[in-house]
């Protein structure tokens, strides 16, 4: 779009024509997601004034579609340090008078290709416990390659994972967590992979290493604190 901009030397023509645009959006009930093109693409350029500019822009934008009678998500930058993810979700919520806000990770580092899955996913679940409202998923591939069906199952289940840690703050949602804490005292192995956000993950992990004793498992085996402790609170009782 910049490229168009630049070429023509003329004005996005989605921001020119954005009345039209929400009669459009109306008429077949679209809900819009106000992207950000300024938003950080490297953790250098965080929350910086492009970046914040955009906001101001994007927060009258939900605005008026609001007045037009059009749904709004508005989504947050993409790679932010750690110590400026409360902020940013802060003003962004503030900004556009608590509106859905859907952060694009953010990634807390650049120097983890190949991994900006789990480097997404610190970020998506701070983001998340902060606030923002819809997080979106980041492959292994991401910045190196279009992602084939397993770095999209692992990306996806990364993103479950950290929403999930959001929800543990926001929601208060730990239910799960209590669950799975039982059953690893008890040593519920089916519970576990019940409970587990990737049941057939930790079945194969612990297919590929059976116990000789099916209670435990071969980290500590027959010096199994579980084991130990609870056989010997059965026996003092
Ligand atoms: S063997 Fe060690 S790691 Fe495995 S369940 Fe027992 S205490 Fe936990």
């Amino acid at each position: 779009m910049i490229g168009w901009m630049l070429h023509n030397d003329q004005e996005n023509p989605l921001y020119r024509n954005f009345d039209y645009l929400l009669e459009i959006l109306k008429e077949h009930e679209v809900t819009l997601s106000l992207g950000n093109g300024l938003r950080a693409g490297a953790v250098h350029d965080a929350t910086d004034r492009g970046q914040i500019q955009e906001l101001i822009i994007n927060a009258e934008l939900a605005d008026r579609a609001q007045a037009a009678g059009v749904q709004t998500i508005v989504e947050g930058p993409g790679h932010i340090p750690i110590d400026e993810i409360e902020a940013n979700v802060l003003v962004m919520k503030r900004m556009t008078s608590e509106r859905p806000f859907y952060m694009l990770g953010p990634l807390v580092t650049d120097i983890a290709p190949g991994y900006d899955h789990i480097v997404a996913a610190v970020g998506a679940s701070l983001s998340s416990a902060y606030g923002a409202d819809f997080i979106c998923y980041v492959t292994p591939a991401e910045h190196l390659a279009l992602p084939n069906v397993e770095d999209v199952k692992e990306g996806v289940i990364t993103a479950r994972i950290a929403a999930h840690i959001g929800d543990m703050i926001k929601n208060k949602d730990r239910d799960s967590d209590l669950a799975m804490g039982r059953a690893r005292r008890d040593m519920q192995w089916n519970s576990q992979f019940q409970l587990a956000l990737d049941p057939e993950a930790a079945r194969k992990v612990r297919a590929s290493r059976s116990p000789h004793d099916s209670k435990v498992c071969t980290m500590c085996g027959d010096y199994c604190a579980m084991k130990i402790i609870k056989e010997n609170i059965d026996l003092a009782r």
